[in-house]
């Protein structure tokens, strides 16, 4: 069974719009999944501590035929081959982080995966981007995405260029 998934990409660390840029091409390359498209490169100001350089983010559409908890180890596997080294430090500064935002409609609320992501209703570097990709969606357990955005400033947020290009 094929899904669709989105994913939230975000980099602060090395060069950050070559470690989206590459996670873009690598998330398609997983087995068993092919990326359907992505959005453009956002620049945004941190969120949490201050005191560390600003973010480039993206989304990707993925279709994949990966079960969540599988598709969340190689989304692992990626960050740590992108020089990521868990600190415990929450929002603290990163080469590479994937988070898992969709996968389909379902709803999971386990301890080590949470899917609608929980964050993602709040955070204009995931709304904006995920908005570029889709015309509305319905996010379980929050509602349209249209009406998310009109809650939710652009403020800290910057399109940059096209990373289709
Ligand atoms: P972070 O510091 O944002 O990379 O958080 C990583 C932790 O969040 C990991 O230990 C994951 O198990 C957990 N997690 C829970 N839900 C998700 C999700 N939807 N996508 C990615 N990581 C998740």
């Amino acid at each position: 069974m094929t899904v669709i998934v989105y994913i939230a990409l975000g980099s602060n660390l090395d060069d950050p719009a070559i470690h989206v840029r590459r996670a873009c091409q690598e998330l398609g390359a997983l087995p068993q999944t092919c990326c359907l498209q992505y959005s453009c490169l956002y620049q945004s100001t941190p969120h949490g501590s201050s005191d560390q350089p600003d973010y480039i983010n993206a989304v990707a559409e993925l279709e994949t035929e990966l079960p969540p908890n599988e598709l969340l180890s190689m989304l692992q596997a990626l960050e740590q081959s992108h020089g990521r080294v868990r600190t415990g430090e929450h929002w603290g500064p990163r080469p590479l982080d994937l988070d898992i935002l969709l996968y389909g409609d379902q709803q999971i609320d386990g301890p080590d995966l949470q899917i609608p992501h929980p964050y993602m209703a709040e955070r204009a570097f995931v709304l904006y981007p995920l908005a570029e990709l889709v015309s509305d969606l319905n996010i379980p357990g929050f509602g349209l995405l249209s009406e998310l955005l009109q809650s939710c400033p652009a403020e800290g947020l910057e399109p940059l260029n096209d990373l289709r290009n």
